[in-house]
């Protein structure tokens, strides 16, 4: 019932092997689901051990988070912001590492971790309210997600909607994409026109419901059988 696959984590030449329960596993992602299906097509017959390429980090995240609901263990990961803030850093993972554990649970089919993921960028901004930590995510978010997807929402109404245009046109231009600018300009252009949608202050932002940015779809891998049979 409680049996283990070991999963090696492999990322370039550094690899980590982690122990977890298969029912876990299979529930939560429909990736895992498949690969640890004895009558796939993907993992020999009977198979307990699985090898993936992927960050190190970012599966310390996923595995904490399945055993205690949590994307941070503090013993076992070393948490930072880029501003240095120790204070913060003790409470909340970089918004980049954030980031990649979002697009590491879109690509292993486990949409709650992109949810806690998400839940985290904004309780971090709540709290922080710059967007100097959130600076290397967007060329990062526009590398690896596709058009539409909630973390690209999620960036855009960020920078909209809780920054002023004269605020968001300090920003090194470095850190931008062509197609970041060119989503989030016409908010900015809008509101100039109109006066909506209306900035959010740190106290509304707070409130604001995380679900938009949610994938609601439910267990990976529970879906995954659904859609079988
Ligand atoms: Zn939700």
């Amino acid at each position: 019932v409680n049996d283990l696959v070991t999963i090696i984590v492999q990322e370039d030449d550094t690899s980590k092997s982690f122990s977890l329960p298969k029912k876990l596993l299979v529930w939560h992602s429909s990736y895992f689901a498949a690969a640890l299906d004895p009558e796939g097509w993907f993992a020999p017959s009977g198979s307990d051990k699985l090898q993936i390429d992927d960050d190190i980090g970012v599966f310390e995240a996923f595995s904490c988070w399945m055993y205690t609901g949590r994307l941070r263990d503090p013993p076992t990961l070393k948490m930072i912001t880029d501003e240095g803030d120790e204070e913060l850093g003790a409470r909340y993972l970089a918004p980049l590492k954030l980031c990649q554990i979002w697009v590491f649970g879109d690509a292993r089919g486990v949409p709650a971790l992109k949810n806690a993921a998400i839940d985290m960028l904004h309780e971090c901004l709540t709290v922080i309210w710059h967007t100097g930590p959130f600076k290397p995510t967007i060329k990062y978010i526009y590398r690896n997600t596709t058009d539409r997807s909630h973390l690209r929402k999620f960036l855009i109404d960020m920078h909209a909607w809780t920054r002023s245009f004269e605020c968001f046109s300090k920003i090194n231009r470095t850190v931008f994409t062509i197609d970041f600018v060119m989503e989030v300009m016409p908010i900015f252009i809008q509101r100039a026109q109109t006066g909506e949608p209306k900035i959010f202050t740190q106290k509304s932002w707070t409130k604001v419901d995380r679900c938009q940015w949610h994938d609601h779809s439910g267990p990976g891998g529970k879906l995954r059988l659904e859609n079988r049979e």
